[in-house]
């Protein structure tokens, strides 16, 4: 069976000569012209995008690759809050935020907290109403870019009496709020990506509740359907930084390996890297023949996260002893992206929904196996594209 079952339209095929012809008249696109043509999010509805099916979305990918534009970087704010405030936002908020969004506007999501991760119904950050306003007091951790979002998408509990999956609500939070303090937390890369951010009574203006009050947790969930789908599968940490292959490429350029067991250990890399280059591409044909989502998505992160790592020890092991100082060994002057890579490869399987916590849905979604505990939301996020039993794949 072939694994991509579809053709790209012609080079002749209007909707390419349309997107060159917009490149003809904008060569050097901002960041604003790009969301006002709705290229940044192609996928979302109009005016912000072009409702485009999948095929639309490859075909642009491809036209705007080919001419070396590249768009605003999705990160949460096109990932997350955008989405959600299609889904739910009030006219206003849409209004606000989306266009920003679009134009590459920062956004943190404050969902973590140091007693809620995986579990994250167990987030005690409280909300209460006060008049127009709610009053937020609590704690978020891991809370990436806080320090230099304008805004958060914000879960936090607005009633402590209801089961924990309930009594939570939805907001955007203002990063620059009275009362709001964001604390650095360096990681082991020496990089300040993440953040511990505290909550001291801050005022969050009534109509930044997104949705209906208590009902956020079913928000939190919402937003991977309305996921982009592209052809390219971008580097292994998180669709950034080198990939396998960019590591077998440099293997072949500095002369190869004779070591055995080196063999070994690329020959199986190339393995798992076209795995997923085929998953993907069967996850791409799905949702271009309109097929709900099957089992790929989770099975590809469980399988990507490993992955990434593997190939960031790989290539330590490659540079031998002098790998441990960046930008030494066999690798050169090569070895900068691998040396970072290494030392942030152990966050892929933490970050996003940690690996045991995706091969549990694995377990109970896909080969239905018994329930284990409630890991719901945001750690999950590639759960919410495994159908229900009755539309399974076999
Ligand atoms: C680089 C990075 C960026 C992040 N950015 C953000 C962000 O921007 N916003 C945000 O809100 N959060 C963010 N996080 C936090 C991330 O979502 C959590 O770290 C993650 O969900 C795990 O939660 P935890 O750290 O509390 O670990 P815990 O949930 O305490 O897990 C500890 C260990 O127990 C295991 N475990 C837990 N439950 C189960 C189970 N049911 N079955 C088997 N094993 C289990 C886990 O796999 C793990 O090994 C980020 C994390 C990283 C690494």
């Amino acid at each position: 069976m072939r694994a991509v079952d579809f053709d790209l339209p012609d080079e002749d095929d209007p909707r390419r000569l349309e997107v060159r012809a917009w490149l003809q008249a904008h060569p050097h696109p901002s960041p604003r012209d790009l969301a006002r043509a709705g290229y940044v999010a192609p996928h979302w509805p109009a005016p912000w995008g072009l409702d485009a099916d999948p095929v639309h979305q490859i075909l642009l990918d491809d036209e705007l690759a080919r001419a070396g534009v590249k768009r605003p970087s999705g990160g949460i704010a096109i990932g997350w809050a955008g989405p959600t405030l299609l889904h739910a936002g009030t006219p206003e908020q849409k209004r606000r935020h989306l266009w920003p969004i679009l134009e590459g506007e920062v956004w943190c999501q404050l969902f973590s907290e140091p007693d809620a991760g995986s579990d994250l119904a167990r987030l005690a950050t409280r909300a209460v109403r006060d008049g127009d306003e709610y009053v937020v007091t609590g704690s978020k951790i891991w809370t990436s870019g806080a320090h230099r979002a304008r805004y958060g998408i914000l879960l936090a509990r607005t009633d402590p009496d209801q089961p924990k999956h309930q009594g939570v609500s939805y907001f955007v939070c203002p990063m620059d709020l009275p009362g709001i303090t964001v604390r650095p937390l360096v990681d082991m890369t020496g990089q300040h990506l993440f953040n511990e951010v505290f909550f001291d009574d801050v005022r969050i203006p009534a109509d930044h509740l997104v949705g209906e009050e208590n009902r956020g947790w079913t928000l939190a969930k919402v937003t991977l359907g309305n996921e982009r789908i592209s052809l390219s599968g971008g580097g292994a940490l998180w669709g950034g930084g080198p990939s396998a292959f960019d590591l077998l490429d440099v293997v072949r350029r500095q002369g190869g390996t004779r070591d055995a067991v080196l063999r070994q250990r690329l020959a199986q890399l190339y393995i798992e890297a076209d795995i997923l280059r085929l998953i993907r591409l069967r996850t791409v044909t799905a949702a271009v023949r309109g097929e709900p989502p099957g089992a790929e998505a989770s099975v590809r992160k469980a399988l990507a996260d490993r992955h990434g790592r593997t190939i960031m020890n790989l290539a330590k092991d490659l540079a031998g002893p002098a790998g441990m100082l960046a930008g030494t060994g066999p690798l050169g002057a090569e070895a900068g992206p691998w040396h970072h890579g290494f030392l942030f490869s152990s966050a892929l399987e933490i970050g996003g929904g940690t690996s045991e916590v995706q091969r549990n849905i694995i377990g109970e979604r896909v080969l239905g196996l018994p329930h284990d505990i409630d890991v719901e939301v945001g750690r999950t996020w590639a759960s919410a594209r495994v159908p229900e039993p009755a539309e399974r794949r076999q």
